[in-house]
């Protein structure tokens, strides 16, 4: 689809546009000493050394996010509604943004004050502070879905009788517990259509959004939902904190010894100096950046068996090929981006992948 192929390309440029510019923000402070002119400001103006730390980060947040506001108005706004996406007036559009980023922008913060007080403690600071994040981001796991989601969707249970009875037994089939099915009021927004499976244990819900209810057939809700169900059973939650545990910890200690290299080079007064702040999140996003593939791979990867288990179970793969074909057209999908793409920036295997191994799977049946 040619409107697909251009809302990629320009989707594709302002990305690597607004990268640009957040490495030209951090490289110009840290070139032009303004880590320093702010930190010696901000000394003046406290005297407690976390006072100090967070109007460091607030300040170098809100510098960010005013010289990236344009963008992101333009690549989550203007050009979503530009192409038939999103439909979202702008000011519910800016309420759910403001919610993100006052979500993202608090953990952000606790993230930083983390950081600076164990630097101030220990020289092993890296170690003590990926085991914080490790532990912050299982109990985020965990609460996630029922504090968040909540948020940004309002969740009613399923009106449909049958398709709840079809679906919560495919859930039976499949060896997941799930209290209830419920919908999301999605179509608000945009016409983008998912399904998911949220909570643990007693909260466990299946989650659909309403456009997935109103486009798709019932053996197509079915095969999406399946291939959400593989997530669980494959324990893909556990999996995944287990890899991101172990990369956090290889990023604290490489982290650690950028920060060495900082002090040496910018002639900080310690690797616990705020100065060092813009220095430091340069290199996380060096380091975030060198990482996309190997994260992207990965997810790839237990994507790819999702839709393995979604095919065993169902045993549907015209269904499952339907869903997919739906997906592409209402998420405006590029359908075959080039390999490089795919590997540094898809989370999922691209589409006509996805719907290649399905039929060759129906062949295999057949
Ligand atoms: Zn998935």
């Amino acid at each position: 689809m040619a409107d697909a192929a251009r809302y990629h390309r320009l989707q594709l440029s302002l990305t690597l546009l607004g990268l640009g510019l957040s490495i030209a923000y951090l490289v110009a402070l840290v070139a032009t000493g303004g880590g320093n002119a702010l930190a010696s400001l901000v000394a003046r103006l406290a005297s407690a050394r976390w006072i100090q730390v967070a109007s460091m980060a607030l300040a170098l947040g809100a510098g960010h996010a005013a010289l990236t506001l344009p963008l992101t108005l333009v690549r989550g706004f203007w050009l979503p509604r530009r192409f038939g996406l999103l439909h979202q007036p702008l000011r519910g559009w800016l309420g759910d943004r403001l919610k993100a980023a006052l979500i993202g922008g608090a953990l952000g913060l606790a993230a930083v004050e983390v950081v600076y007080a164990l630097l101030a403690l220990t020289e092993h600071w890296w170690l003590a502070a990926a085991a914080v994040f490790i532990a912050a981001e299982i109990a985020m796991a965990a609460v996630l879905p029922i504090w968040i989601v909540p948020l940004f969707y309002r969740l009613t249970p399923l009106a449909d009788g049958s398709l709840r009875d079809r679906l919560l037994a495919l859930a039976r089939r499949a060896g997941v517990a799930a209290v209830g099915v419920f919908v999301a009021d999605q179509s608000r927004k945009s016409r983008t259509a998912n399904a998911a499976v949220v909570g643990l244990g007693r909260t466990r819900r299946i989650i659909l959004f309403d456009t997935l209810l109103a486009e798709f057939s019932p053996d197509q809700i079915e095969s999406v939902l399946a291939h959400e169900l593989g997530h669980h059973v494959h324990g893909d939650m556990r999996r995944g904190l287990l890899v991101n545990g172990a990369l956090t910890l290889l990023t604290a200690w490489l982290a650690a010894r950028g920060l060495d290299l900082g002090v040496a080079l910018l002639g900080l007064a310690g690797p616990g100096d705020p100065a060092g702040l813009p220095w430091l999140a340069l290199v996380a996003l060096a380091l975030g950046l060198v990482q996309l593939p190997l994260t992207n791979g990965y997810s790839r990867w237990i994507e790819r068996q999702a839709d393995d288990f979604a095919l065993a179970t169902t045993g549907n793969a015209a269904a499952f090929v339907g869903a997919m074909e739906r997906l592409a057209g209402l998420n405006l999908a590029e359908r075959r981006p080039s390999r490089l793409k795919e590997i540094f920036l898809y989370s999922h295997p691209a589409l006509d992948r996805r719907i290649a191994r399905a039929e060759s799977a129906r062949g295999g049946v057949a």
